[in-house]
C-alpha cells in the first residue's frame, strides 16, 4: 500500500464527480499489472483526493455543465511508490527525456492529495474532449500556450478548450504547477491560499 498523507482522502467517484483512472486503463500500455497496483493503491477505475477539494471541483463542474461539458477527473493522489513504478514504466517505454519533461519526481506534488489532473467530457457523447493531438504535435503541446499562435481551426478550438479549462479551474482557487501543463491543477495548502 501507499502511504498516504496525514489527513484522510476521500473518493471521487463516491463524490459524485467523474472519474478515469489514468493507470488503471492505461496500464496495458504501461505494461503495469493489476498486481503491481494494487500494490502502490490502484485497485480499479476511482480516485480518492482531499476531501477540501470536492467543492471547489464541483463548482468547477457546473461552470463546464454551463457551457456544454462536464470535468472528468483523471489523476489525483499518487503515493510515492506509484511514481517511482509510473517514473520506471514511462522510462522504459518513452525514455528518460519524454519521462523527465512530465514527471516530476522531485515535488512529487500528486503525493500531497491536492492535485488533479483533469480534462472535459462531451456529455452528448460520454467522450472525452481533445484539447491536443498528441500523434501530429510534439511533445510541446503537453504545455500551456502551444497553439496560441496558431491559426488552422483546430489549434484554434484546442486554445479555447485549454483556456477554458484553465480559467475556470483557477476561477475556484486552483493555480498551475511549474510543469505548465494544461491539465494539472494544485490546490494551495492552507498557509498558501491567497485570499480574494
Ligand atoms: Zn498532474
Amino acid at each position: 500500500m501507499g502511504q498516504a498523507p496525514t489527513d484522510p482522502l476521500v473518493s471521487l467517484k463516491q463524490s459524485g464527480l467523474r472519474v478515469w483512472n489514468y493507470y488503471w486503463h492505461f496500464r496495458h500500455e504501461l505494461k503495469m499489472s493489476e498486481d503491481e497496483l494494487r500494490e502502490v493503491g490502484i485497485e480499479g477505475d476511482d480516485l480518492f483526493i482531499r476531501p477540501e477539494l470536492i467543492e471547489p471541483l464541483k463548482q468547477a463542474d457546473r461552470a463546464f455543465r454551463k457551457q456544454g461539458y462536464e470535468l472528468i477527473v483523471k489523476d489525483a493522489y499518487r503515493s510515492p511508490e506509484l511514481y517511482e513504478l509510473a517514473y520506471r514504466k514511462r522510462h522504459a517505454r518513452w525514455g528518460k527525456k519524454a519521462t523527465d519533461r512530465l514527471y516530476n519526481m522531485k515535488d512529487k506534488p500528486h503525493t500531497s492529495g491536492l492535485v488533479v489532473d483533469v480534462n472535459l467530457v462531451d456529455p452528448k457523447t460520454g467522450e472525452q474532449v481533445r484539447m491536443r493531438d498528441p500523434k501530429h504535435d510534439d511533445d510541446g503541446a503537453q504545455t500551456i500556450g502551444y497553439y496560441k499562435d496558431k491559426d488552422d481551426p483546430t489549434s484554434r478550438e484546442y486554445q479555447r478548450l485549454q483556456d477554458l479549462l484553465i480559467e475556470t479551474m483557477l476561477a475556484v482557487g486552483f493555480k498551475l504547477g511549474v510543469k505548465r501543463e494544461f491539465w494539472h491543477f494544485e490546490w494551495p495548502a492552507s498557509g498558501q491560499r491567497v485570499v480574494q
